[in-house]
């Protein structure tokens, strides 16, 4: 099909064509100086966009293998760690956790909203022989559209007067939605590159506090390739304790460049532009979003349930054939019944538009009921929201 192809999943993300060139390079020697400075850099200006003094350790790895090598290097087997059932993702970090002999007490959730920060202080003030190792949450649920509120988590963890470790994924939140690490006090972030960093798939992140690398030289769960220690030893330099991602890194030094020219605040906002428009669309459709709780509503995606007896996925076939573009497909639980909308990265308010076009006239083709306007409503949201920078004389 002609024209450009619409990827509106919720990650991986479009590449920025910027990115593409400055990954278009031969590969060099990852143990030779010119390597030693994109190393040094990257490694460093990782650090502005997680809001982070504290090191991040970088790996040739998808955001899973960030999500393990969190585990494994702070935990230890039979700990008992809290988490969240926010959706699909939060179920599969439990899995990993379960693998490697963790407890996990999983706070039930109906896949319609964050994590609930009352509900985990009330359990972290129960557990008064302080047995809860971890408190492990998803910022940004992507198989849903719903964020959780680290900062109120936080606060929760600190009420209780709790020592355990907290650990954030925030795969499909980072360079999207506001994130401190520092400041939210989170010993380990997760994270990957293929959302709203803009990169195509393949590294994988933890930012790591003093409190969490404290746990890694006491905790005995044996590692070796997500061993922080070796990575922080070798990083010191520059360097890697094995072979890196080179070009996908001549790609992340360009996208931490981008995130500074745009500034993080105004990639937040703009991510929160987009997501209201593309909820005016799914309400004017007369459709109803996922996430029930408006202020957890996600900035990165929008989750829509099909009306009653329609097939989500045929729905997304339709519009793919038609209009050459891909949707989010509903995951676990919600498969068949949700599509998902992607809204964030190289993305601006014509891309959306165009996007939301494209799912407005595959509803009319899947035969979905629905009211026409949602692009139109879409228009009046983003300009009646801080979209125009010039306004008429
Ligand atoms: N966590 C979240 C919130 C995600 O969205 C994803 C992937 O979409 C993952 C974890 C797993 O990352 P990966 O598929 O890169 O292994």
């Amino acid at each position: 099909m002609q024209g450009r192809h619409f990827l509106q999943i919720p990650g991986p993300s479009p590449v920025p064509d910027r990115i593409l060139r400055a990954m278009a390079m031969p590969v060099i020697d990852h143990r030779s100086a010119e390597f030693a400075e994109l190393g040094k850099a990257v490694l460093e200006g990782s650090k502005t966009v997680f809001k982070t003094t504290q090191p991040v350790v970088i790996y040739p790895s998808s955001g899973t293998g960030a999500w393990e090598a969190a585990i494994v290097n702070t935990l230890s087997p039979g700990d008992t760690v809290l988490m969240a059932e926010t959706g699909h993702f939060a179920t599969l970090w439990r899995q990993i956790a379960v693998k490697f002999g963790i407890e996990v007490e999983f706070i039930p959730g109906d896949w319609r909203r964050g994590a609930d920060p009352a509900a985990i202080g009330e359990r972290l003030a129960a557990d008064k022989a302080h047995r809860i190792k971890a408190v492990m949450v998803v910022h940004n649920e992507t198989s849903t559209g719903a964020t959780s509120r680290v900062a109120a988590i936080r606060q929760a963890i600190d009420d209780a007067g709790h020592p355990a470790l907290f650990m954030v994924d925030t795969i499909s939140s980072l360079a999207s939605v506001d994130y401190r690490h520092d400041e939210w006090r989170v010993d380990v972030t997760v994270s990957g590159s293929q959302k709203g960093l803009m990169l195509p798939p393949g590294l994988g992140f933890n930012a790591v506090s003093e409190k969490a690398l404290a746990a890694s030289r006491s905790n005995s769960m044996p590692r070796s390739y997500w061993d922080w220690a070796e990575m922080l030893k070798i990083n010191a330099n520059g360097f890697f304790p094995y072979t890196p991602a080179t070009n996908l890194l001549y790609g992340l030094k360009e996208a931490i460049v981008m995130l500074q020219e745009e500034g993080l605040e105004e990639v937040f906002a703009r991510h929160q532009r987009l997501a209201a428009a593309c909820r005016a669309a799914v309400k004017a459709w007369g459709l109803e979003v996922l996430c029930e709780e408006p202020s957890e509503q996600s900035p990165v995606l929008t989750g829509v349930l099909m009306p009653d007896g329609h097939d989500a996925d045929r729905f997304r076939k339709i519009a793919l054939e038609n209009y050459n573009i891909s949707l989010g497909s509903g995951l676990g639980k919600v498969a068949g019944k949700v599509f998902r909308i992607g809204h964030l990265g190289e993305c601006n308010a014509l891309t959306l538009l165009g996007a939301l076009s494209g799912v407005e006239m595959a509803l009319a083709d899947a035969g979905v009921p629905h009211r026409a306007g949602g692009v139109a409503a879409a228009m009046a949201s983003l300009q009646g929201n801080g979209g125009p920078k010039v306004a008429a004389v």
